[in-house]
């Protein structure tokens, strides 16, 4: 219901301007398929506008569903608002072949070359996101020119629609327009600027840095001159290290610590590429900016019949606090850890969670890739086969939590389906937001 609210509030925020050009004095009727042209630039222009909105990151907005949510209608609504601005000049070339020469992105003239060069803005915005991995693009540089054209295609936008000026005669019409445009610029200069600086000041200190199995480590970080902020078990952050939070060089972590130990915040980061590959180097004393909390894989949808965790890798970080979060609670609930890695020798936190088991009603069921010769425990990849063995029924009755490599939580949540457990009752931390 919630969703099929939000779909009909976003269909309601980009034809507001059609309304709005409604009431409008009109030019005079251009046919059908002409007015529809102009009907969808002006939405695909509101359509620009509402993406810079999903991914600034307000937390009240973002709560109830997991950043990893926006992020994905980011992503699909780009390329619907891709389709709705290229029909837009591609129907008023049907209607009049003529305007072609007026839009030569050079000779044609400023205020249309400004919704050409708007256009293609996007086209680059939505092929360098779509094949970011495909084309090798490192993930930094790519956020940077990333921000830089949304805001060069959505100011263009706005000066084409001023510069031909058809529907917006009348001033207050023309100010809907700078206000639209000038509340998304004001959405860049909140996240890029004014959140930035309140995180410089309240920044936080690493106090430790902990080998642990598996390529990872353990970051332990304390505030520095003020108190911090309250997080639920399963939540992340985004952390920048030695640099400064104007440089857009943050990254998101899960909190592998639990709630119930106040004072300090602890992420468990896997070797992977040249931030996460530096993490051994950091040294007590250091100075950390952490943007958080954000997400929504918490214990709120926690039932009483107990719940199902489903690691992958380094996966297990959320899913350990979430597990020292309901040990410091005395929880006895029962819960399964369905934990699949490659190798036994690199399992992370497989100590520590031998000692959960005997402080929380835990089982954990190994489920390795490549398992020793002498292993007699679950090997290959987790099917509703392996789900079914190690789960009690009724399993429709408990909440699962899935935590890992894409391919994981996809064929954890198609082994669950034909188990009939309720998508519902499937929650999902994905650590890939592009
Ligand atoms: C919600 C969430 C929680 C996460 N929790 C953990 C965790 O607890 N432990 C852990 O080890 N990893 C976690 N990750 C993944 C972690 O953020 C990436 O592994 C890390 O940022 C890689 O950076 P790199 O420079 O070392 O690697 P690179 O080789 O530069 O990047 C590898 C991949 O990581 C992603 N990535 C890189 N930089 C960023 C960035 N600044 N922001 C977002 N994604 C980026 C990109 O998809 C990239 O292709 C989480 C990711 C998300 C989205």
């Amino acid at each position: 219901v919630l969703a099929i609210a939000w779909i009909v509030f976003y269909l309601a925020l980009v034809t507001t301007p059609l309304f709005v050009l409604l009431v409008e004095p009109r030019p005079p009727a251009a046919g059908f398929w002409w007015d529809f042209a102009i009907a969808l630039g002006f939405s695909g222009a509101a359509m620009m506008g509402v993406q810079f909105v999903l991914t600034a990151r307000f937390k009240r907005a973002t709560a109830p569903y997991g950043i990893d949510i926006i992020y994905y209608f980011h992503r699909v609504l780009a390329v619907v608002t891709l389709l709705v601005v290229l029909a837009h000049p591609l129907l008023l070339l049907r209607e009049n072949s003529g305007l072609l020469d007026l839009m030569h992105p050079v000779a044609g003239p400023w205020y249309i070359t400004t919704g050409v060069w708007s256009l293609v803005a996007m086209l680059l915005i939505v092929a360098s996101s779509v094949w970011r991995k495909a084309l090798r693009l490192p993930y930094e540089p790519w956020r940077v020119v990333h921000v830089v054209l949304a805001v060069a295609a959505l100011v263009l936008a706005g000066v084409h629609i001023e510069g031909v000026g058809v529907y917006v005669s009348t001033p207050w019409v023309r100010l809907l327009w700078v206000l639209i445009v000038a509340s998304c610029v004001g959405v860049v200069v909140w996240v890029r600027l004014i959140k930035p600086w309140r995180l410089t000041r309240t920044p936080y200190e690493v106090t430790a840095v902990r080998p642990e199995r598996g390529d990872a480590w353990t970051l332990a970080v304390a505030p520095r001159g003020h108190a911090g902020f309250p997080y639920q078990a399963g939540q992340f952050a985004w952390i920048t290290l030695r640099s400064s939070p104007f440089a857009m060089r943050e990254h998101p972590f899960s909190f592998s610590s639990a709630p119930s130990r106040p004072g300090t915040l602890e992420f468990t980061i896997k070797e992977l590429g040249d931030f996460t590959r530096s993490i051994h180097t950091v040294r007590p004393g250091e100075t950390v900016y952490v943007d958080g909390p954000y997400g929504a894989f918490t214990l709120n949808h926690a039932s009483d019949a107990g719940c199902v965790f489903v690691a992958g890798g380094i996966g297990i970080a959320p899913l350990m606090s979430l597990l020292r979060a309901l040990a410091d609670a005395r929880d006895t609930r029962r819960v399964v850890l369905i934990y699949a890695y490659r190798v036994w020798e690199r399992l992370t936190f497989r100590e520590e969670l031998a000692a959960l088991s005997s402080q929380l009603d835990l089982t954990v069921v190994y489920v390795l890739l490549e398992p020793p010769d002498d292993w007699t425990g679950e090997r290959g990849l987790v099917t509703a086969a392996l789900i079914a063995r190690h789960v009690p029924v009724p399993r429709a009755r408990l909440q699962y939590y899935v935590c890992g490599p894409t391919g994981l939580i996809a064929a954890t949540e198609r082994a669950l389906g034909e188990l009939g457990v309720p998508a519902t009752q499937v929650h999902s931390e994905i650590f890939d937001l592009v």
